[in-house]
């Protein structure tokens, strides 16, 4: 049996990462976990989680670290015991979320992790969000999403060039080519 492959979604909101991975899973088996999901059903649902989350989606801004650690913790477990690989869409987000993983990654014997990251400009990126009208993506969030990418997201590029498990993809072309694009890519280094 081969060995399930893990990878890690980054890039900022719009990039395609969601898409991406819904492609990706589609087509070979990852479990897909897209924080931004759990916590936007949790919302929905009124459930404590989403009662606690909801403040900071509605602003754009990022959920503490504390509501996600346990949750990623469990799924990653639960994952490994069902022998399958994983996609994890929107987590890490700083730089304490990839120390907390880098952690997880260890205790739980998981190795060859690759980053994939969606390369998209700026320009866009607000021209798909606001396009795409989900709840939190009006004017003002958009840009606030876009900012706190910036300052505590992007540097996850360097953290994780530096241990040379980056995987940069243009992101600027059709869904289609970008989803060929990363599947050469995982033939190439998985
Ligand atoms: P997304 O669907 O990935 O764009 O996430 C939507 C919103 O969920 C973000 O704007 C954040 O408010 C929150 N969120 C998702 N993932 C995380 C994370 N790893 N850490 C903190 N907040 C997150």
């Amino acid at each position: 049996m081969n060995n399930p492959v893990h990878l890690i979604f980054l890039g900022p909101p719009g990039s395609g990462k969601g898409t991406q991975a819904e492609h990706l899973t589609n087509q070979l088996s990852f479990e897909h976990i897209s924080t931004g999901v759990i916590l936007r059903t949790a919302i929905d649902d009124n459930s404590p989680l989403g009662l606690k989350a909801r403040y900071f989606v509605d602003r754009g801004e990022l959920v503490p670290d504390s509501l996600l650690v346990d949750l990623i913790r469990k799924r990653l477990k639960e994952i490994q015991i069902a022998g399958v690989g994983w996609i994890l869409d929107g987590f890490p987000r700083n730089i304490e979320q990839a120390h907390f993983l880098e952690n997880l990654l260890e205790e739980l014997s998981i190795s060859g992790v690759k980053v994939i990251y969606l390369n998209v400009p700026d320009e866009e990126l607000t021209k798909r969000l606001l396009d795409r009208g989900r709840k939190d993506d009006n004017e003002s969030t958009v840009s606030r999403r876009l900012e706190v990418y910036r300052e505590q997201t992007s540097p996850l590029i360097d953290f994780y060039q530096d241990t040379h498990r980056l995987l940069e993809v243009d992101g600027n072309t059709t869904p289609e080519l970008v989803t060929a694009t990363i599947k050469s890519l995982l033939a190439k280094h998985t």
